[in-house]
């Protein structure tokens, strides 16, 4: 069969292409990985032609990669050698919005950027991260389990989908949620039984192919007032910004070591390199004890009416005053503005005076972890990292809706055209999965080293095996993501090899 033919026939020969000179802009990546050579692109419009596609590419066996975007940063997004990229970027409708149940359907494509616009009108939000881009994809977002700028207050992007249509690996479409009964709207996750949507939710696209996401919303706050605090050591924030989130002080807070801290604005000596390195963990650390900065900032905002956030402000200002912090007021500063808004946008790649700093590579890797396992976890990977020659950074998002928890993510820059900074960023991303288990930590979306946290929960890794044989029995969905490739299935398949897992 012409496999390449009767794709253009699904989607229409505009829509396929297995021209080597635009696939290698789908093999481009941040990370130190080498990202494979794809057979072919195809953008499919419509479920219908989704499901077209996976029963051709289950009789021809032919691997597929979903792709939203392909940049999540948490990880690279490989294509199988040889396997289909599907790009959902034309599957971008917004179905609908019902501003009353607060909720919106949306095709797997939908940006952020036109959300934003869509949902002005209502005064309503859906969850949008922090700094990514408005031309990052929502629906992908959220089923990565990704972290808004309101996570304190409302949890993470899993938190927000009441449901998907899917494609399974056998070619089978299906709805989760409350809309799987004829007739009903998605104004639940759950049907009956357990939580199906959650098979789909963080599978990264080894599951089923997103089709269509029910996404909850909620309103813009009518005003939002924030404030910064600055500690020494890590140590020293915990108790307190434990205390912040337990009692819901505040809906979002956001910290990031000084390094991530220092990459906008002036309060970096640029003057030393050109801003072409960045300057060691040591001397800077001494550059700000000089300047009277602090080595780690929280950022922290309350959103409601007016009346609302005084009583919530002095709550928060009072906790601070008990245990003598000095809080920064920053709702008129336009420096914290650029800190609030734009900063993690600034350390994930949009800012070229961080990439600049080595080269254009960037690896972070991200994990889930208490708030009370930070002193064990966040300065022991900085100083790993200075063994590996390089100054890691990092950044913390506490989310609720109760906050014990938070995202801490690690990055490093690196030189992409030097195969020693390649090798030690790869091996940072390692060291990082390695500490991260070991401490009780999980690895967040685990686009790399699955095994690593997967060797820790070995049933677990199991009943993810058994689910995968059933709704891909050919293993053809993103085959290799989550360690789930035909080889760990064979097992439960009957087949003869070992089982890796
Ligand atoms: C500068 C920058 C800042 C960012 N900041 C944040 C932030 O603050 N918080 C945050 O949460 N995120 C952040 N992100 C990530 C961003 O929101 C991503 O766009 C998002 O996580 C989805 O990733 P993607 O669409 O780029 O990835 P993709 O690689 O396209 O998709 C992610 C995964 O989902 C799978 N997939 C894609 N489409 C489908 C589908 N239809 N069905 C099934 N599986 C599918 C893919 O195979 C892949 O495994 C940031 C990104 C950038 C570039």
């Amino acid at each position: 069969m012409n496999v390449a033919a009767e794709l253009s026939k699904i989607v229409g020969s505009d829509n396929f292409t297995d021209d080597p000179v635009l696939l290698q802009a789908y093999r481009d990546t941040l990370y130190p990985v080498d990202v494979p050579m794809p057979f072919g692109v195809a953008l499919p419009q419509s479920a219908d032609q989704v499901q077209a596609i996976v029963k051709l590419c289950g009789e021809t066996e032919l691997p597929i990669t979903p792709i939203a975007v392909g940049a999540p940063l948490n990880g690279p997004t490989l294509c199988a050698p040889g396997g289909l990229i599907l790009d959902f970027c034309l599957m971008n409708k917004i179905i609908s919005i019902d501003p009353d149940e607060l909720v919106a359907v949306i095709e797997p494509g939908v940006t952020i950027g036109q959300m934003v616009k869509a949902l002005e009108p209502y005064k309503l939000m859906a969850q949008y991260p922090n700094s990514s881009p408005l031309t990052s994809v929502l629906a992908s977002m959220v089923m990565m389990r990704g972290v808004g700028q309101y996570a304190t207050k409302y949890g993470l992007g899993d938190s927000f989908v009441n449901g998907v249509e899917a494609i399974l690996g056998t070619g089978e479409k299906i709805v989760t949620g409350s809309a799987a009964l004829e007739g009903a709207d998605w104004h639940y996750r759950h049907c009956f039984g357990p939580d199906l949507t959650g098979i789909f939710i963080g599978s990264l696209g080894t599951m089923g192919l997103v089709t269509k996401a029910a996404i909850r919303l909620s309103p813009i706050p009518e005003s939002t007032w924030g404030l910064a605090l600055g500690f020494d050591a890590i140590e020293d924030a915990m108790a307190p910004i434990s205390h912040i989130a337990k009692y819901q002080m505040a809906d979002y807070i956001n910290g990031q070591h000084w390094y991530a801290g220092a990459t906008t604005g002036d309060d970096y000596p640029w003057e030393v390199t050109g801003g072409k390195a960045p300057l060691p963990d040591e001397y800077m650390r001494e550059w700000r004890k000089r300047k009277g900065l602090p080595n780690i900032w929280f950022h922290m905002a309350i959103g409601g009416s007016p009346a609302e956030i005084e009583v919530r402000k002095k709550q928060l200002l009072d906790y601070l005053s008990s245990r003598n912090i000095t809080p920064m007021d920053m709702s008129n500063d336009p420096w914290f503005q650029v800190r609030n808004v734009q900063l993690q946008g600034v350390i994930n790649c949009s800012s070229a005076r961080f990439c600049r700093h080595r080269g254009g590579g960037w690896v972070s890797l991200v994990m889930l972890a208490p708030i009370k396992k930070w002193g064990e976890i966040l300065e022991p990977l900085v100083e790993k990292g200075k063994t590996l020659g390089f100054d890691p950074t990092y950044l913390l998002k506490v989310y609720g809706p109760y906050g014990h928890s938070s995202q801490c993510r690690f990055v490093v820059s690196f030189d992409k055209g030097s195969p020693d900074e390649r090798a030690r960023a790869f091996a940072f991303t390692e060291t990082v999965a390695k500490h991260a288990v070991e401490k009780g930590a999980n690895v967040h979306r685990q686009t790399m080293h699955p095994e690593i946290i997967q060797s820790r929960q070995p049933e677990y890794f199991a009943l993810l095996k058994l689910i995968k044989s059933l709704v891909d029995p050919k293993c053809i969905l993103n085959p290799g993501v989550l360690n789930l490739s035909k080889e760990t299935l064979a097992y439960r398949q009957g087949g003869e090899a070992e089982d890796a897992g």
